[in-house]
Parts: C-alpha cells; sequence; structure tokens
C-alpha cells in the first residue's frame, strides 16, 4: 500500500487530533504517503482531500476536536453517495482508508470495505458504546470534563443545601454517567442500561437528607430523559428544592487527557500495521490494555454492554 487517506466522522471527541497525528506519522514512517479528508464523508464526496506531511500534524496532539473537521452526511448511507466516494479516492490513488469516529462512521467504513476499498475503524466518541473496546478516544478527557464540573457544583449544593440533577451525554450508553457518579459519589445514577425504580431513587433522597445531608447529586444519562423532568419528578415526589445544570457541549471539547493521547496514538499506528498487513473491514480497539481488532460488522451487531459491577458498586458506596 503506498497511498491512504484519513477522516474524521461523526461527534468530534478529544483525542482525535491525536489519532490523526499518529496515523500520518506512523503511514510516513513506513513510507506510505497519507491523504487527510477533511468533513468526514462529506468531504470524501466533495473530494476535500489534502496530501500530509509530517508538519501537518504538528503541534496537534494536546487540542481537542478535530484538525480534519468533522461531519454527518446523509447522502454518504446511499449507494450514489458511495459510489462519489470510490471515485473520488480513485482520482486521488488511495488505496486505503482510516475512519475515526463512532458506530455510524463505521457503518460507512464497512460499505467502502464491501465495495473493495480497505477501511480500518477507530473508535472515537465520548460516549464509549462501541463494543470491542474497552475504551474509546474521548471517554476519559470528558469524563473528566464532568467530573471538574461536578466537583463545582457540589460546592453550591452543600452552600444552598440543594438536590442537583445534572445531565450528561453518552447517547443511549450509560459509561459516561456511571463512571462520572462513581467517582463523584453520587446519590442516584440513571442510565439506559438499568431500570432504577424512582420510588428507590426518592428513598435514598429522604434518607440521606434525614441523617443531615446537606445536599444531594443525581446524575442522569441523557439516554434516560431530560435532567428538567426529572428534577420535576423529585419535587412532585419530595419537598426537596432542586436545581438542573446540563452539561451539553462542553463534555466534547477540551485539551484531551494524558490516558486519551496515548490510547489514540496506540490505536491509530495499529490501524497503519493492519492496512500494511493487509487487513481490511476491521475495528480497531484495546482490552485489558492490549491492542485488538474486530470484525467490524461483527462488532455492530453486537449490543454495548455496561459494566453491572460497577454499577452495584455505586449503589452499595451510596447507601
Ligand atoms: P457519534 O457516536 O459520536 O455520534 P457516529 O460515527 O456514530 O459518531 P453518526 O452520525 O451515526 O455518528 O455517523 C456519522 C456518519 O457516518 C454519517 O453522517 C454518515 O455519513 C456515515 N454513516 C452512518 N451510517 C451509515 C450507513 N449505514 N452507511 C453509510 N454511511 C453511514
Amino acid at each position: 500500500m503506498k497511498r491512504i487517506g484519513v477522516l474524521t466522522s461523526g461527534g468530534d471527541s478529544p483525542g482525535m487530533n491525536a489519532a490523526i497525528r499518529a496515523v500520518v506519522r506512523k503511514a510516513i514512517f513506513h513510507d506510505i504517503e497519507v491523504y487527510g479528508i477533511e468533513h468526514g464523508f462529506q468531504g470524501l464526496i466533495d473530494g476535500s482531500i489534502r496530501k500530509m506531511e509530517l508538519g501537518s500534524v504538528g503541534d496537534i496532539i494536546q487540542r481537542g476536536g478535530t484538525m480534519l473537521y468533522s461531519a454527518r452526511c446523509e447522502e454518504f448511507k446511499t449507494e450514489e453517495g458511495q459510489e462519489k466516494g470510490i471515485h473520488q479516492l480513485k482520482k486521488h490513488g488511495i488505496e486505503g482508508l482510516i475512519v475515526i469516529g463512532g458506530d455510524g462512521s463505521f457503518m460507512g467504513a464497512k460499505k467502502l470495505t464491501e465495495k473493495g476499498y480497505p477501511c480500518i475503524g477507530v473508535p472515537g466518541t465520548i460516549d464509549n458504546d462501541i463494543p470491542g473496546t474497552d475504551f474509546t478516544i474521548g471517554f476519559d478527557t470528558a469524563l473528566n470534563t464532568v467530573i471538574d464540573a461536578i466537583d463545582k457544583i457540589r460546592d453550591t449544593a452543600t452552600s444552598h443545601e440543594r438536590t442537583y440533577v445534572i445531565e450528561v451525554m453518552g447517547r443511549d450508553a450509560g459509561d459516561l454517567a456511571l463512571w462520572a457518579g462513581l467517582a463523584d459519589g453520587a446519590e442516584s445514577i440513571i442510565i439506559p442500561e438499568m431500570d432504577d425504580e424512582f420510588d428507590e431513587v426518592i428513598e435514598r433522597l429522604k434518607r440521606g437528607h434525614d441523617r443531615g445531608k446537606k445536599h444531594s447529586i443525581i446524575i442522569v444519562a441523557e439516554g434516560v430523559t431530560s435532567a428538567v423532568d426529572f428534577s420535576k419528578r423529585v419535587e412532585e415526589a419530595t419537598d426537596l428544592e432542586t436545581r438542573v445544570t446540563v452539561l451539553g457541549h462542553t463534555q466534547r471539547g477540551g485539551s484531551p487527557s494524558a490516558s486519551d493521547r496515548v490510547l489514540a496514538s496506540r490505536l491509530g499506528a495499529y490501524a497503519i500495521d493492519l492496512l500494511m498487513t493487509g487487513k481490511a473491514g476491521r475495528m480497531v480497539g484495546i482490552e485489558n490494555n492490549q491492542l485488538v481488532d474486530h470484525d467490524i460488522l461483527e462488532v455492530l451487531t453486537r449490543d454495548h454492554a455496561i459494566d453491572l459491577d460497577m454499577y452495584r458498586l455505586s449503589k452499595e458506596l451510596s447507601i
């Protein structure tokens, strides 16, 4: 393989730049040319493609977002859109493609692979919702952002003796909420994977209040309900005064954590290893701190699993 392409697609996540850097540097190290495709699959269709040099990825390892920009592109879900993308790949002599993104982006990678263009998927999303890897690029940074915010909210929650309902991202996955809740000692963690009895939440709040707790933190994953609706239910069921914080897109930004930079560097470089050995239609990941790869199609049919032991532990510790 003499020339490859790289793109970022779907929601951006901190560490995507470190992954792009690893792809570009590792490829050039092995005398492979790299072309950067801007704006995800939309840029592929439009031919927004440029050659990357060693210097193109200088000074980006510490930056959030993605220097190649990201986009969602409905047209690429169609045969016609995919053919347009292939036309551009052919025109630029690109023989393989690295797609950094979430499961939707991997569907695009799978389609291209089926049409004869070897693709490797690198999991980049703050949601940590991709099976076949313990962690996705950006999750650790987003988690730290959430924790930092909750620590600050705690101060005012204590001063005013209030109950805070905090909504965190994660789409249909509860990882961000669960990890943040455990790390921050939340009273209740509401995630899509578990049916937490509302009565139980209320009981826990009342128990805490009765033994003199000055504040309570409830974390709600966006995949379950809105924090506004949840706080209304809490106020109706108790005489506690609640406040709501929706952390929103602050969770997607910021300088990547050391863990995310290292993970992105390892996964990006491993994706090049796979392309060089003729593999295609694979997703790279990390399991028990070992680099692994899985068939993209197989991964996409699996359900994302939450760590139930962690969930149980969070309940035991917030008794
Ligand atoms: P995140 O989890 O952060 O949202 P994602 O990669 O899952 O990231 P999506 O919006 O689901 O984000 O997908 C990104 C892009 O991947 C889509 O806009 C589209 O261009 C492409 N894509 C998604 N599904 C398909 C599909 N079935 N076939 C071809 N391309 C697809």
